[in-house]
């Protein structure tokens, strides 16, 4: 098991007298930014010219300058800017100003483990990943209370990263909550994983399969979409509240008799040996170099599925269904 630390083992102190740059002010970025703040810590967020959040970040009382002058003001730096331009970002505008003894942070490894960032070895890196978005982030650190995070160190110059890391960590709230401890690697690894077979990938495709199966034979994509679409988030709602266990004993008998008798057909020793696949191709760096090499051609691949997969029947029958929900925002 992982060591947990909570607000007892962080001591804000190793902020005090340093300035921390957080550059982006997204989902992460304006938590993170103004939890710091409201611990007392000295924030300068870091944006370009004409983000159109400059004047949000001002307006909530936070100083603001271009990526640049932001870096070369602040002692330790947090990248929550897009994964995916970070490596660029970094080689113009935040290494030419990460002078010996400061410390370049993130809130995801994927960079520094793939190696699109490569520090100089005379500075900390280290990694502070809330697990949650950004707004309950901030929501819970405003209700006196803190989200779980991660921290991992992945270069200690100083001799103390850990304790800056943790002190990051208790300055947006997070060891209120608990803090574990774990790698770039594994934090890259597991992430990836989880979105690529589980969280999105398989889900989607879990959802399409069901949709499709029920179309072909004949019954109404409404009806499919209700029993393949709508409903995973009252199931989800429950295992995320009480684990599987308070999932099967909210459903009918008959629901869980179903589940645990046709579910390992539909997940078989075949999918659970792709998902091994699909492990490794993360792990050897296969996955990665990919989607590296896809973003440096435009994203040909991506753009033809996500064109194709928004066409979808299920995509159009959902559209109209959700026009009948007047709880739902209506998010375009
Ligand atoms: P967002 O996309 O929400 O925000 C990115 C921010 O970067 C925006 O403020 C954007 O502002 C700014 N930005 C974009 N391009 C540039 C640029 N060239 N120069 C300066 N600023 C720029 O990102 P997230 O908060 O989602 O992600 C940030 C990091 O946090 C990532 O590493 C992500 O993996 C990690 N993370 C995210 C979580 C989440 O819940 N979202 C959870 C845990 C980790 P503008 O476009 O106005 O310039
Ligand atoms: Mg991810
Ligand atoms: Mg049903």
């Amino acid at each position: 098991m992982a060591k947990v630390y909570y607000d007892h083992d962080a001591d804000l102190q190793f902020l005090k007298g340093k300035k921390i740059a957080v550059l982006g002010y997204g989902s992460q970025g304006h938590a993170q930014a103004l939890n710091l703040k409201e611990s007392g810590i000295d924030v300068v967020v870091g944006l370009r010219k004409d983000s159109s959040s400059w004047e949000k970040a001002e307006s909530a009382g936070l100083e603001v300058r271009i990526v640049p002058e932001a870096c070369a003001a602040a002692d330790i730096i947090q990248v929550l800017l897009p994964d995916e331009i970070q490596g660029r970002v970094y080689a113009e505008e935040i290494e030419p100003y990460l002078e010996e003894g400061k410390a370049l942070m993130f809130s995801h490894g994927f960079n520094i483990h793939f190696n699109q960032i490569v520090p100089p070895k005379n500075v900390d890196v280290f990694m502070v990943a809330p697990k949650s978005p950004g707004h309950l982030v901030r929501r819970m650190y405003e209700e006196g209370k803190g989200v779980p995070a991660l921290i991992a160190v992945y270069q200690d110059y100083t001799g103390k990263t850990r304790d800056l890391a943790l002190a990051y960590a208790k300055g947006i709230g997070s060891t209120r909550a608990g803090v574990f401890e774990t790698t770039f690697k594994e934090e890259t690894e597991t992430d990836l994983f989880g979105e690529q077979a589980v969280l999105c990938g398989g889900l989607t495709e879990l959802i399409k399969a069901g949709f499709d199966t029920l179309v072909d034979a004949g019954y109404a994509p409404e009806m499919a979409y209700f029993e393949c679409l709508h409903e995973i988030k009252l199931i989800v709602d429950l295992i995320y509240e009480g684990g599987l266990g308070m999932m099967r004993y909210s459903i009918s008998n008959t629901a869980e008799y179903g589940d645990y008798s046709r579910g390992p057909r539909v997940i078989t020793e075949e999918t659970r040996k792709e998902m091994k696949k699909i492990l490794s191709e993360i792990q050897n760096g296969e996955f990665a170099r990919e989607w590296m090499l896809e973003n440096q051609a435009n994203r040909p691949a991506f753009n033809a599925v996500k064109k194709r997969e928004r066409e979808l029947l299920i995509e159009q029958v959902g559209a109209e269904i959700r026009q009948m929900m007047p709880w739902l925002k209506k998010n375009k």
